[in-house]
């Protein structure tokens, strides 16, 4: 039989693609290597290996919406407390999140380390908030009297035990009274920019998504169809459009899929 369309993948983007193609009129092949199509993530490498033939240009790719990794050291620290989870900005070359961070056995997850990590490379470090919409610096200021432990001060708006650890490692809980304005001033910094070097990502096996891949310049953005190789489409996760948490991702997959079905 002679097909009019081939797609390979049946995933999101290819399945909605041949939809389209299909209520058109065309006649279509969807080849998906799995036993089920419609699963999620599950890119082979196949795109990037047709692209590279054809001499388009890839995006290194690389996984994005996937928990970090701590070196041993921090992990010796954090790895107790694994599962808390603390209220924080996370920023990162320009990008900021305000979201929480989960603690894990290999580092950091949960919503605002998922969302930076597609900012994050390797070599790069992060700056955590840690007490997201306060002054720390007047807060502790406004205390300097006191005779309340500063970890007890800051476990009413962080985790309790995960304030403890902090106060350990930064700055040993001692009444506030106890420290100099100087003092107060470092802590005050570091609450508001935390310095977190992760060593690595969890990988594909627990990524979201893919960063990277082939290059849009290399497309039409009406049909999808690779501007220098006339019949070849390039939809979903293999294009470098990597969307954020909240659906973005599938329904680039969809729209993609959509778009090039009208035109296959
Ligand atoms: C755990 C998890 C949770 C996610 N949650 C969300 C979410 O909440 N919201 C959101 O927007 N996105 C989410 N995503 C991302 C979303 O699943 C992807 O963006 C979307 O599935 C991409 O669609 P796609 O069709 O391009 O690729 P895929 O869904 O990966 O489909 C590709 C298909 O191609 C097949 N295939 C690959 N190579 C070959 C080959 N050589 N021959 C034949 N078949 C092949 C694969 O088996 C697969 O079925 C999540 C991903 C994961 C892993």
């Amino acid at each position: 039989m002679k097909w009019d369309v081939i797609i390979i993948g049946g995933g999101a983007a290819g399945l909605f693609c041949a939809m389209e193609a299909g209520r058109r009129g065309r006649t279509v092949l969807v080849v998906e290597h799995n036993d089920e199509v419609g699963r999620k993530i599950l890119i082979s490498g196949f795109g990037y290996r047709v692209a590279r033939q054809f001499n388009l240009k890839i995006i290194p790719p690389a996984p994005a919406l996937v928990p970090l990794t701590l070196n041993a050291q921090d992990l010796a620290v954090f790895t107790p407390l694994s599962g808390v989870s603390i209220p924080a900005v996370v920023r990162c070359e320009g990008a900021e999140f305000a979201e929480s961070i989960l603690l894990t056995h290999r580092g950091m997850s949960g919503p605002a380390i998922l969302q930076i990590s597609s900012y994050w490379s390797r070599g790069k470090t992060l700056s955590v908030e840690l007490l997201p919409g306060k002054n720390a610096h007047e807060m502790l200021a406004k205390m300097r009297e006191s005779d309340a432990e500063l970890a007890t001060l800051l476990g009413f708006h962080i985790p309790k035990r995960f304030a403890q650890t902090w106060c350990d490692l930064y700055a040993p809980s001692k009444p506030l009274r106890g420290y100099s304005e100087t003092e107060i001033g470092v802590i005050a910094e570091r609450l508001h920019n935390w310095q977190v070097t992760p060593v690595g990502t969890e990988g594909f096996q627990k990524a979201e998504v893919t960063k990277g891949g082939l290059d849009t310049g290399e497309l039409s953005s009406k049909t999808m169809e690779a501007r220098r190789v006339p019949g070849l489409y390039f939809i979903g996760e293999v294009v470098d459009v990597t969307g954020q948490l909240g659906g973005y991702n599938f329904q680039w997959a969809w729209a993609s899929g959509f778009a090039a079905g009208q035109y296959v």
